[in-house]
């Protein structure tokens, strides 16, 4: 048989035209976003002055299986994608394991990350509606970027309210975003109302993103013609981003292979449903068994140590509340240097499958991501982001317990993006700077005293 390639690309005319909805072939749905007014679940209609309305559609929509990608949408696409599906032969060898390691890199774009995925989706769909103006949060940066990408293209303007100390340590991601025209405020800010209850409560913040998140949302519902728009858990992102798993899919056909493990990193959870989305419907419809494994940050442990309550999606308390595994929205993680792995809640559809125990999760601790980020970028030239070095940790970890049992497992993972923007990061682990926090059981009830007491909530 022909040696498999380094790096395998799709052709254009092989790209999916779809994207898959996960929902549709889950045999139980997640519990209903909730009005926080009426603790009733909430209809298409009321979400109307937030979100776009087809978003809106494909955020409720669980009946749907395959939603056609809109043409200029696949059209933007091609000058991206695919993204390579890589065997990682040198990293294999390096490791000295019996098993196949494949990875999909989508860090092959400016943004630097998978996040264009969904901000070209939705950029488009509130060009469609006839919208002026988006507004966003970012944390890290990376999904600012993307978005302002998008933005720039359809002609939008766009607002990105920044995590304060992103938007210090990071100043380089704010003039990428400024040269697609991007208007970015470190939040919290004097702009909004309860950005200056969060400054009025607590002046020295360093913001996070739920702060975030509720300047704007309130941005938004307060500006003509404007929406709101959101890069990870939500279901519409998770739709967009299957185009990940779904070029995977294909891939690994055509190479006359299937994964035995999927492993992702999980900040919000929308790489990782992105990635699994085809492998979890083989899983879900019997037609295979993989094992799909999210690796998320012991700073931040919203699967492995969070609750499965209802919550709101940000720390200004706006937005409607989701059933998922969080942390609470009072949660301030310490600082760490995968700020998109920084969110205090997860993908309700994620966390679904998870409590239904259809997939599994580990923390793993910062320094031994860089080991393994470090390790990666020897073997295999990419310098990875912090947020996917959790993904590459978990991933060594398995091949290395192949060595030891000899099984030649077929192992895929997410390699979401590059770390050039992190590089204060690498420098800390090199100057051995770098610190471990895992919270204790006190700092994290903290977080739990936030979550909303509501009847829905009892018990948990
Ligand atoms: C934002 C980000 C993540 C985490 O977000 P998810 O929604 O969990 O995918 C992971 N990797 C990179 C490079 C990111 O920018």
């Amino acid at each position: 048989m022909a040696k498999i390639p380094h790096r395998l690309y799709l052709t254009e005319d092989q790209m999916p035209t779809q994207w898959y909805n996960l929902r549709a072939d889950m045999p139980a749905q997640h519990d209903p976003l909730l009005n926080p007014g009426t603790l009733q679940p909430i209809t298409e209609p009321e979400l109307y002055p937030i979100f776009c309305k087809e978003l809106t559609h494909q955020e409720i929509d669980s009946a749907t299986r395959f939603v056609d990608i809109p043409e200029e949408v696949q059209e933007i696409y091609k000058m991206y994608r695919p993204s390579p599906l890589c065997r990682a032969y040198h990293l294999e060898k390096a490791l000295g394991t019996p098993a196949k390691i494949y990875y999909k890199f989508e860090g092959n774009n400016t943004s630097g990350s998978h996040k264009l995925n969904s901000a070209v989706a939705q950029a488009y769909y509130a060009k469609e509606q006839g919208i002026t103006k988006l507004t966003t949060e970012t944390g890290a940066g990376q999904w600012g970027t993307a978005l302002s990408e998008a933005c720039a293209y359809f002609g939008i303007d766009l607002d990105v309210f920044m995590v304060k100390v992103s938007y210090e340590q990071k100043p380089f991601r704010k003039a990428v975003m400024q040269v697609f025209d991007a208007n970015v405020t470190p939040s919290p800010s004097a702009l909004t109302e309860i950005g200056k209850k969060i400054l009025a409560e607590n002046p020295g913040t360093g913001g996070s993103l739920g702060c975030a998140i509720s300047e704007a949302v309130e941005r938004a519902v307060t500006t003509e013609n404007c929406r709101y728009v959101l890069g990870s858990v939500l279901n519409q992102v998770l739709l967009h981003q299957s185009i990940i798993g779904l070029e995977s899919a294909i891939a690994m056909e055509q190479l006359g292979e299937y994964p035995d493990v999927v492993i992702g990193c999980a900040g919000g959870g929308s790489n990782l449903g992105g990635l699994i989305a085809p492998f979890m419907r083989d899983k879900l419809t019997g037609k295979a068994n993989p094992r799909i494994v999210a690796v998320e940050p012991a700073s931040c442990p919203s699967f492995t140590r969070g609750k499965y309550a209802y919550d709101f999606c940000d720390t200004g308390k706006v937005t409607p509340m989701a059933r998922m595994y969080t942390l609470g929205s009072g949660f301030m993680p310490a600082p760490n240097h995968a700020g998109g792995l920084r969110y205090h809640g997860m993908s309700p559809i994620l966390s679904k499958l998870y409590h239904d125990g259809y997939m599994e999760a580990v923390s793993v601790k910062q320094t031994d991501v860089f080991d393994a980020a470090v390790f990666f970028a020897k073997n295999e030239t990419i310098l990875p982001a912090p947020e996917s070095a959790h993904a590459i940790r978990g991933a060594i970890d398995e091949a290395l317990r192949c060595k030891e049992t000899g099984e030649a497992k077929t192992i895929l993972f997410g390699l979401t993006g590059t770390g050039y923007f992190d590089m204060t990061a690498y420098a800390a682990y090199h100057d051995g700077k770098m610190v471990d926090h895992v919270p204790s059981d006190e700092e994290l009830q903290k977080g739990f005293d936030t979550l909303p007491h509501i009847p829905q909530n009892e018990g948990i």
